[in-house]
């Protein structure tokens, strides 16, 4: 069993966190929101009142952070204060370059680090049945892989730094553009008075086979447990997806690729964070195309 530090105790560092507690390790945290530190402590999570308290002496520092910028700065900070040696895992979604540019800060500061951001959300985080993109070097994989699995269950290798970023934008940027096309489908079909079961029958036996389609179709009823069912209640939210394609924009403009649909994505889930749709799952995107579309 090991020592870990867990910085970011928020909707999903918190769950996290307690599988941790509840697979034996001995985790001490840190976060600024006493919200946060109240529900961790409650879980077992020994609070720090700095994060670099948490980090002295641990083997395994976890960072569960909003945004890469936070990450960056927060690192400046608990590198130096880490012992020789320590693994480094940073599950936070964020760029690929600010991803590669703390696993080269944390190793010139003598340490090891992966990034593992997460697939599953908030129901996965508590089930322990989070899925994890690594980007690292094979030994540092292999050494990080039981704790991973303490909080997840499917593990994936993807190759490099960075890596484990590069493959949550990229099916991320898949699955908002599915999301669409199967939406545009379906009010298309309502306008051509084609039924919703119809379309989605034929669809799912055919060449327009999805994971959009047959798990979180956006019409109510051939899927009964996909949100469209509970008034689009997430789920995957807008904000966190207009979050994730709005990193998938900026690698697909920084690498110069033609990703006409995922820029047009990102653009499109920004303006329904914006308009108040934040909170809805991203299937909502529906009832968009129902409101631009000629009555
Ligand atoms: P959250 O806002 O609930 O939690 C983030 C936590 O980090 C907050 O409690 C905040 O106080 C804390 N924090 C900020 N600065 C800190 C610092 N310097 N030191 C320690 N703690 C600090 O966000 P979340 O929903 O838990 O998401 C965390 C990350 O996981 C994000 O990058 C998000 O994109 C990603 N993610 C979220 C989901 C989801 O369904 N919520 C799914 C997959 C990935």
């Amino acid at each position: 069993m090991s020592t870990i530090a867990f910085l970011g105790l928020g909707h999903m560092g918190g769950p996290m966190a307690a599988n941790l507690v509840q697979a034996g390790h001995t985790v001490r945290g840190f976060d600024p929101v006493p919200a946060a530190q109240e529900a961790a402590a409650s879980a077992g999570v020994g609070m720090e009142s700095a994060a670099a308290d948490a980090v002295a002496g641990a083997d395994i520092v976890i960072t569960m952070l909003p945004n890469g910028a936070l990450v960056l700065e927060l690192y400046a900070e608990i590198l130096p204060a880490a012992g020789p040696g320590t693994l480094f895992i940073d599950s936070s979604t964020i760029d690929v370059a600010d991803a590669r540019n703390a696993h080269d800060q944390a190793v010139a500061a003598g340490h090891a680090m992966i990034d593992a951001p997460v697939s599953g959300g908030v129901v996965g985080a508590e089930a322990g049945t989070l899925a994890f993109m690594v980007g690292g070097d094979e030994a540092t994989f292999e050494r990080a892989k039981p704790v991973l699995e303490d909080m997840g269950r499917k593990i994936v290798h993807c190759g490099a730094p960075g890596n484990g970023q590069a493959a949550k934008l990229c099916n991320n940027m898949i699955l908002a553009i599915s999301m669409d096309a199967v939406s545009e489908a379906f009010v298309l079909g309502e306008a051509l008075g084609l039924s919703h079961q119809a379309l989605y029958d034929v669809a799912s036996n055919a060449s327009g086979q999805c994971w959009a389609l047959t798990t979180n179709c956006p019409v109510p009823g051939p899927v009964p447990g996909s949100p469209a069912n509970r008034d689009y209640e997430a789920g995957f939210a807008v904000g966190l997806m207009a979050k994730d394609l709005g990193l998938a924009a900026n690698a697909l403009r920084e690498h110069g690729v033609a990703g006409e649909l995922g820029l047009r994505m990102a653009e499109r889930y920004a303006e329904m964070r914006d308009a108040g749709r934040a909170a809805n799952d991203f299937s909502d995107i529906i009832n968009d195309i129902r409101d631009k579309s000629r009555k």
